[in-house]
Parts: structure tokens; sequence; C-alpha cells
């Protein structure tokens, strides 16, 4: 099954999120919304025509260590298509221009990022964690730093990665042990290990910046004692000539589930050279800096492989024939796309794909918002929104990325359990989306725990106010049942944000207990939000599009049900 970049979709998401409004920010006047269109379109076709192909090999071969030279070697044809990715220029586009970017917004650096994640998520994640390297280096780096450093990463010719986790420090960054220390006329020595490290050693690129987190002298423990590091794989000159290979290797490629050509390492790092960045034990601050977006872009890839399911579930349930239909031809069997139990699990993958780019979209205009708005109190604003809204783009999509690709396993019947139907491939892939990047649950947590909040100008009473807009919008356009869900969605949402707020202070266990459920009510609800404001928009007089209204009228009220799973505290989760 080939993927056909969803233009059309892409699109209306983007106009549909206020693309023409973002542009209207004075740091967008270089660009309009043709040119955003024609540059989408330009690297879709470069992504179907280098980089779709590679998807499959990538798969069966996937990335491994040459034992004669302890280098990590990628699948045939990856190095090759990284060239072509980076001669074009395109890892530059998002970036602003005074780092050497094309100053695009965020949330068309999102359209394309689900673009490539669709048409092979290993691949993507190289210079997804480039973006974050970059992000980290222009907002916390020295100006010599940047220098050396920053136009490289920008422009893909060095690739980056997060050195984060450790065997004992997972969800819990803070019991690292790795060690940073100082020698006078010798700099920073790193010591430790990192575990999972994505793109930690390969062939694509001449040097990689490793952004390792490390103690060190006289931290004081915890996460407030940790410092951030710049620790490339070949030292870097001066001049920025490369020089001698650093104190570091990869010792070892994990065997795993799915992203096989994404080489996921394990680094060992023997006092090698590092340099500070940003201010000594205060490198997670600036690590959750750039986190809000590495966030995002992991949404992104739920989203992409929700889209990826439905095209092979849907291109399969055309020319599959199987079984009849009451009231045809006895002697002819008809494409399983008639039966309606196919037909939803169809449209349940095809409204869960929308709802969610709908999702990551107005979340990633948030972030734009929040750092471009002329005005302080909308950037501030927008800043908040974009940090209620995050947890729920990460987890949502990338829960659904599982869910939806399981159900496109589904439609295939036999033959979707078997390798050649590719759909075990999106499967596979999807699963890590919901543990990367802070797990699922981590996610929850920080949003009842940091995010929540009822006052009347919180950004989840801004949705319950929405929402209740909405329903009155479609009542008046004749859509009663989804204006009737909708409007329940509302209440549901802030008497669960109520009891939880008020279980936070008083029973914070009881407040964890319901922080998946919520995100899970939260999510599909600010999705059908999305879809109905949509339909509005539009001109909000005819009928919901399929889809819309069977995310509206049929799945939400399933996230309803979540209500008493919200509220019933930490005392029913014991075995
Ligand atoms: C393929 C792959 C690529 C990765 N890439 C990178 C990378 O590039 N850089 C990097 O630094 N890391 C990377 N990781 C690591 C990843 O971010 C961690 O695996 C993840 O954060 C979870 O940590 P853990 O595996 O230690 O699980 P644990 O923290 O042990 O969690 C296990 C379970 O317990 C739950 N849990 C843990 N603590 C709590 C809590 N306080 N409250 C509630 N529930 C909790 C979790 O949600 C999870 O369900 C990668 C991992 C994989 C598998």
């Amino acid at each position: 099954m080939t993927y056909q970049p969803p233009l059309y979709d892409i699109a209306d998401a983007l106009a549909c999120v206020g693309l023409d409004d973002v542009l209207a920010l004075p740091a967008f006047a270089h660009i309009d919304r043709d040119s955003v269109q024609e540059m989408v379109g330009e690297f879709a076709r470069f992504v179907a025509s280098e980089i779709a192909p590679i998807d499959t090999v990538g798969d069966a071969v996937g990335s491994r260590v040459d034992h004669d030279t302890g280098r990590v070697v990628t699948p045939q044809g990856f190095a090759e298509a990284y060239r072509r990715f980076v001669a074009a220029g395109w890892p530059a586009v998002p970036f602003p221009e005074d780092w050497g970017g094309d100053g695009l917004p965020w949330v068309v650096g999102m359209a394309l990022q689900e673009v490539l994640a669709s048409a092979c998520l290993s691949f993507s994640l190289c210079p997804m964690l480039t973006q974050s390297g970059v992000e980290l280096l222009g907002q916390s780096g020295t100006a010599e730093q940047q220098a050396r450093y920053l136009g490289r990463l920008v422009s893909g010719e060095w690739t980056s990665t997060m050195a984060l986790t450790e065997p004992d420090a997972g969800s819990d960054v803070g019991a690292l042990r790795t060690r940073a220390e100082f020698a006078a006329g010798v700099g920073w020595r790193i010591f430790g290990t990192k575990v999972f490290i994505t793109w930690g050693d390969h062939d694509l690129a001449d040097n990689i910046v490793h952004f390792v987190l490390a103690r060190a002298p006289g931290a004081p423990s915890g996460s407030r004692g940790i410092s951030l590091f710049a620790v490339p794989a070949r030292l870097v000159g001066p001049d920025g000539s490369l020089g001698e290979p650093n104190a570091l290797r990869c010792v070892r490629v994990e065997r795993k589930l799915g992203i096989h050509a994404s080489p996921t390492c394990v680094m060992e790092f023997d006092g090698a050279t590092g340099e500070l960045v940003g201010e000594l034990h205060r490198g997670l601050p600036a690590m959750f800096t750039m986190m809000n977006t590495a966030r995002l872009s992991v949404g992104v890839e739920g989203l992409a492989l929700a889209e990826r399911a439905h095209q092979a579930a849907w291109a399969y349930a055309q020319t599959r024939h199987q079984g009849r239909l009451p009231g045809t031809d006895p002697a002819a069997s008809v494409a399983i796309a008639e039966h309606p139990d196919v037909q939803r699990m169809l449209l349940t993958v095809r409204a869960t794909a929308q709802a969610a780019r709908l999702l990551v979209y107005a979340t990633a205009r948030a972030v734009d918002e929040s750092r471009h708005h002329p005005d302080p109190r909308r950037q501030s604003r927008a800043g908040e929104v974009a940090a209620f809204l995050v947890p729920l783009a990460k987890a949502w999509p990338t829960d659904m990325a599982s869910a939806m690709a399981s159900v496109a396993i589904q439609v295939h019947g036999g033959l979707g359990y078997l390798e050649e139907s590719g759909v075990t491939q999106i499967y596979r892939d999807a699963r890590i989306t919901s543990i990367y990047e802070g797990t699922n649950g981590i996610h929850a947590i920080d949003l009842v725990v940091r995010k929540l909040g009822i006052g009347p100008e919180s950004p989840l009473m801004g949705l319950a106010r929405r929402l209740e807009s909405c329903a009155q919008g479609l009542r008046v356009g004749g859509q009663r049942d989804a204006a009737t869900v909708l409007g329940q969605a509302a209440d549901t949402l802030v008497w669960s944000a109520k009891w939880l707020v008020a279980r936070r202070a008083d029973a914070p266990l009881d407040a964890l207990a319901g922080a998946t459920p919520f995100l899970r009510l939260a999510g599909t609800t600010v999705g059908a939000l999305l879809l109905g404001e949509r339909h509005l928009q539009r001109d909000g007089s005819g009928p919901l599009p399929a889809a819309d209204a069977f995310f509206i009228r049929q799945l939400l009220p399933i996230a309803l049900a979540e209500a008493p799973a919200i509220r019933a505290g930490a005392g029913s989760l014991r075995e």
C-alpha cells in the first residue's frame, strides 16, 4: 500500500485552526497562504518519491552496529534519502531566519512533519530530534556555541540527540547518575551510560551533537541539580573544523517491536568532552522549554500513523470482496467496504485521524501565538493554552494511533495479521509513541496536577465556553443530536475538572487515579469541538460530514462514559 499525502485534509485543517490569523502576525509578513500551500505540496511530492519507498526496507532490515567499525549502519537508501532531504533545504523550514531557517510558522512545520512521519516514522525521528537540539541551542546556547553548531543543525548537515534516559532514570529523570567533572584547562568531561538514545549513532551525517543531562559536582539532589551539556560525537575546533572522535560510543542497538530503522542506542560516555549549555544546575528547565514542541512532534506522529492506518484500511476495503448484503444479488459478493460493520471501522479511523489533526495543529497555532503575538497579554494567554493542550496533543493522538492501527488490521481480516499486509508495521511502529517523550500516563498527570485550572480565565473554562457556543451554533443549524452531546461534554468536562482540582488539594492520590480517564475525556472532547467548529466556519447550515457527525454523535458519548472512572478514586484501583 502506498502512502498518499492527504493534501486537501491538511490544507483544510490548517485553515480551520486559523492559519490565516497566524500568517497575519508581523513575524510572518514574508509569507502568505498560497506559498504555504505550495511548500506543503512540494514537500509532499518529495516525501512520496524519496522517503516513503525506504519505509518497508527500513522495517525489514533495521539499523545495526557494524562489528568491524563499531559504528551504526542504517538500512539501504536511508543515507542517500537523508542527503537529498538536506540538499533540498527541508530541515530549516520552521526555524527563525536569524538561526538560518526559513521562518515559517510552527503549525506549518507540524504539517510537514505529519507527512514525513506518515511516510517513514523511523526516518522522521532523526530530523525531529535535531529540531529539539536546535531549539535548545537557540534558546539557551551562548553566541559562540550558536555560531559553532546552530547553522549546521538547522541545515541538517549535523544531527543531534536528546540523551536523558538511564537504566534507573526514566520517568524520574531526576534520578540520573551520569556525572560531569570540570578540570581546569580541559573543561567538562562526561561519564555515564544513557539508554534508549534515538539516532544515537548513524551514517547519515558527519557529526552528531548529543544533548546530555548530567549532574555536576555540588549539585543539589533530585531534578533541581541537573545540568545540560552539548557533547559532539566528533570534537569541533573553534573554526568549526571537525577533529578527533570524542570519548563516547554506541555499545548496542536495541532489538525492538517497531521503528526498526531508527537506531535506539545504549550510549557510553567515558570522559567525553562536553560544553555546558545554559546555567549550571539549570539544565532541566532549559530542556522543558524545548519539550513542549518535542511533545507536540510526537503527537504529530500519532496522527500521522492514524492517517496511514486509514489509508491502508480504506484501500483494502474497496478491493476485498466477501459476503453478501441483505437485498442484493445473492450470487455476487460485495466489497467489504459495503458492510455496515466495516464502514463503522473505516469511519472510526477516519474521524479519529481528522480530530487528532485538528487537535495537534490547534496546539501548534497556540505555540505560534505564544511566541510571536505582538500583544504581550495575548502572547501569555496563548502560552497557557499551549501548555494545557500539549499533554492532550501528545497523549490522545498517540494512544489513538495504536488503537486505529489495530482497527486497520481488523479491516484486513487474517491478512492484517501477516507482515505482507503492511498494516502490521503501522501497528508495531505506533506503539512507541505512547511511551517515549514522557509516557502518556505521565502526561495525564501533568495535565491534572500542573495544567488544570478552573478559574474563569483558565484554558479549561475557555474550552467549556467554546463547547457551549459550538453546541448552540449546531442547534441553530439543525444538528440537535450533535449539539446535545457537545453540551453534555462541556458539563462533564467542567464538573470532572472541579472534582479533580478539589481532590488535588485534599486527596492527591484520587486526583492521580483520575488523570488518564480525564485525559481521554478531554482529548476526545477537544477533537469533537474542533470538528464542530470547523463545520460552523464552513457555513454550518447543511448536515455535518459523515465522519464528523459519527465522531461527535457516536464516539464522544463513549468518552463521556469516562466520568465514573475519573471520580472513582485511588481506593478503587488497588488489587
Ligand atoms: C524506542 C525508544 C526510543 C527512545 N528514545 C529516547 C531518546 O531519544 N532519549 C531519551 O532520553 N529517552 C528515550 N527513550 C526513553 C523513554 O523516554 C522512556 O522509556 C520513557 O520516558 C519511560 O521511562 P522508563 O522506560 O524508565 O519507564 P518507567 O519510568 O519505569 O515507567 C514504567 C511505567 O510506570 C509508569 N510510571 C512511572 N513513574 C510514574 C509516576 N510517577 N506516576 C505514575 N506512573 C508512573 C509509567 O507511565 C509507565 O507506564 C526512548 C525509549 C524507547 C523505547
